[in-house]
């Protein structure tokens, strides 16, 4: 099992104090702390091999260049992708997910459905508004139910062959539901929809094999994986990345320009236009090197621990309620107090050094079928403790005894 205290030692923030108290940091939902290990990597970069890449023939450059072609490798055998070109660096989920919905927008016509799900966050809903605002198409809601499911019966329904896109989280950043996102994938492809998962919350958790699942994209951000912020990845079947046009124009993506004609370079650089986040992309290779080396069975069954653990501890407290419970989740625990709005809470424990996330969580519909303004979410990671969980449950009963 995970010796905790050893890899706590990796992260140098958690020895911090804020407001004068030991920090507890719950927000990993929101961005996962680095270890040492990242932290030293990126130094290391602009110390000794920082140039710009694929361009020169000089010895930084190729350094630099084979550095971030190793660091694909490893993101691509991570996820089990066929091929190196189909892992495409960009600077996040948001950044991903904007580029293959646009990309679409040459595909899809007037009566076209896109399906989204009521669990997205707003980084999968709007791009895929604005798809359907430029092309006529039409936008269409999986439901959910009170528990944060999504009502898969009502999925089967909706799919018919109007839809030509299914985007789905992988796990909910609001509520943490493990959507059946194999059956969905599956299903979609029935009726010959392309497939998106917005992996950001998932790859925390999980190693996911995108050619098991047969998706035809996936996507994350590498800040929420103990890599830096900047940098995200845009897995695509190869298929789908040579029939989508690039997202942006520049330098890296074209093969030849004239005034008349340009043409573009080959995948991956057709998505890579500009001068990429080089350190980020080469130090993503890193945190995930890390992350394995903990390995992601200790890390789901240690996380699961302190989910039941937090869940048990929480539910002690008079008027709490737990927006979630989904049969199949990870460690997310959203919750609200009666009578008392949660910011006020997040405030206050705060001020005791405790970080967890108060709001809409950027996923605004689910707090309206909750018809709830937001809730307090605490998200655990693996160098979370169970001692820190029960001070983050004598601060919330302490703000409740303030606030009521
Ligand atoms: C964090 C998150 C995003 C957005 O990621 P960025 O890094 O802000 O681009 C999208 N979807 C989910 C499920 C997330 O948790």
């Amino acid at each position: 099992m995970l010796d905790i205290q050893k890899i706590r030692a990796d992260f140098p923030i958690l020895t911090q104090k804020v407001n004068g108290k030991q920090l507890v940091y719950f927000d990993n939902g929101a961005t996962s702390q680095k270890p040492k290990v990242v932290i030293d990597a990126i130094t290391k970069y602009y110390e000794e091999i920082n140039a710009n890449i694929h361009r020169g023939v000089h010895t930084l450059s190729q350094l630099a260049t084979d550095a971030y072609e190793v660091s694909r490798g490893k993101i691509q055998n991570h996820i089990n992708a066929k091929f190196p070109y189909e892992v495409i660096f960009t600077s996040g989920t948001t950044h991903s997910i904007n580029a293959i919905a646009n990309g679409f927008a040459s595909i899809l016509k007037v009566g076209d459905e896109v399906l989204v799900s009521a669990l997205e966050h707003h980084s999968n809903i709007v791009p895929w508004q604005m798809l359907c605002e430029k092309t006529g198409a039409k936008l269409v809601v999986i439901p959910m139910n009170d528990e944060g499911e999504l009502i898969i019966s009502e999925f089967d329904k909706l799919l018919s062959d109007k839809t030509k896109v299914v985007t789905v989280n992988h796990i909910s950043n609001a509520l943490g539901t493990l959507n059946p996102i194999k059956y969905i994938i599956d299903k979609a492809h029935e009726v010959g929809a392309a497939v998106l998962i917005d992996g950001a919350q998932a790859v925390p958790h999980l190693k996911p094999d995108v050619q098991e699942l047969d998706c035809d994209f996936y996507v994350f951000s590498g800040h929420k994986i103990c890599g830096p912020t900047g940098v995200g990845i845009l897995y695509g079947k190869e298929e789908w990345l040579r029939k989508l046009p690039p997202y942006q124009g520049g330098g890296e993506m074209i093969a030849t320009v004239s005034f008349e004609k340009t043409t573009y370079a080959d995948l991956p650089h057709k998505f890579e236009a500009g001068t990429p986040n080089i350190a980020g992309g080469i130090v993503l290779g890193t945190a995930i090197d890390y992350l394995n080396e903990i390995g992601f069975e200790n890390i789901q069954a240690y996380e699961h621990e302190l989910l039941e653990y937090g869940t048990k501890r929480l539910l002690e407290i008079e008027g709490l309620k737990i927006f979630g419970t989904a049969k199949e989740k990870t460690s997310v625990i959203s919750f609200n107090i009666e009578g008392i709005h949660p910011y006020d809470i997040g405030t206050i424990i705060d001020k005791l050094g405790i970080a967890v996330r108060t709001g809409h969580h950027c996923a605004q519909p689910i707090m309206d079928f909750y018809q709830i303004p937001g809730t307090i979410r605490a998200s655990f990671a693996f160098y979370n403790t169970k001692e820190e969980i029960d001070t983050f449950v004598e601060a919330v009963k302490k703000a409740k005894m303030m606030l009521s």
